[in-house]
């Protein structure tokens, strides 16, 4: 079972860990509302309207018909009206919808996050997933994050790490530390990492989670570490049996 992004954030909230804020809406109206909210709550200045689907690639993935992407920055609430309007009831198709694409009933207005600051910006990848053969649960992360991971298996493997867990043992402290020098973090953005890997780790194995893909994991111009975008795959194994 493929659960939305912004139920998968909602729940890394409950297991500590730190996500892009967001507030979900059905119709272009209660997005404009969602927009001054969210402002309110977190003071953003810009908007990131991001159409659910269970399928990413939304970024350069269309609404049929139309140049609309499915993940856009809105600059003002009159950006959030115009793209609200144009994904939900659209018919959006990325490379992992296929052809015949999926419809958008919902829109998430999420916090802009990529402000400038004190360090640059980093977008990396990062999911963790069972190794039936091993027995064991691995953590698959890279430098390269935002863009398709597939693309970088095939063309740099070198830049995908992997982090093998003992599902008895569960994540060593020096693993945590390994992912976040491997990811050339240091000061600040190294600790809240080693701090991050824990809380992902326990979000996957007490969620009965079979994988969960976060990409981008930011690196904000302020050192923090952040989801901003989820995918988790719910472990319905048993109920089908
Ligand atoms: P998908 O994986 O379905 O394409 P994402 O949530 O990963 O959807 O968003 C696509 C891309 O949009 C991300 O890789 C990120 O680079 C970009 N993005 C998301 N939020 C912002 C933002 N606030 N400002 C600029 N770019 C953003
Ligand atoms: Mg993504």
């Amino acid at each position: 079972m493929n659960i939305h992004e912004y139920q998968a954030k909602s729940l890394l909230n409950q297991f500590g860990v730190a996500t892009q804020s967001g507030i979900v809406a059905e119709s272009p109206e209660k997005a404009v509302e969602a927009a001054k909210k969210l402002t309110l709550e977190t003071g953003t200045k810009w908007w990131v309207v991001k159409a659910q689907i269970h399928a990413g690639g939304r970024g350069k993935g269309k609404i049929e018909g139309t140049e609309q992407n499915g993940v856009a920055l809105a600059k003002s609430t009159d950006d959030v009206m115009k793209i609200s309007k144009n994904l939900i009831g659209g018919n959006l198709i990325t490379i992992q919808t296929g052809p015949q694409g999926r419809k958008v009933n919902k829109v998430l207005i999420a916090e802009d996050v990529y402000g400038p600051g004190e360090s640059e910006i980093q977008e990396f990848y990062f999911s963790i997933l069972l190794d039936r053969s091993k027995e064991c649960n691995v953590i698959m992360y890279s430098t390269e994050g935002g863009m398709d991971i597939e693309e970088v298996a095939e063309h740099t493997p070198e830049k995908i790490f992997k982090e093998l867990v003992d599902p008895n043992l569960g994540i060593q402290a020096f693993q945590a530390r390994r992912i976040a020098f491997n990811l050339g973090l240091s000061g600040a953005a190294l600790k809240n990492m080693v701090a991050f890997v824990p809380k992902i780790y326990k979000a996957y194995v007490e969620s009965d989670a079979a994988m969960i893909e976060i990409n981008p994991l930011l690196k904000t111009s302020h050192n923090k570490i952040l989801a901003v975008d989820c995918k988790i795959n719910i472990d319905d194994n048993r109920s089908e049996e």
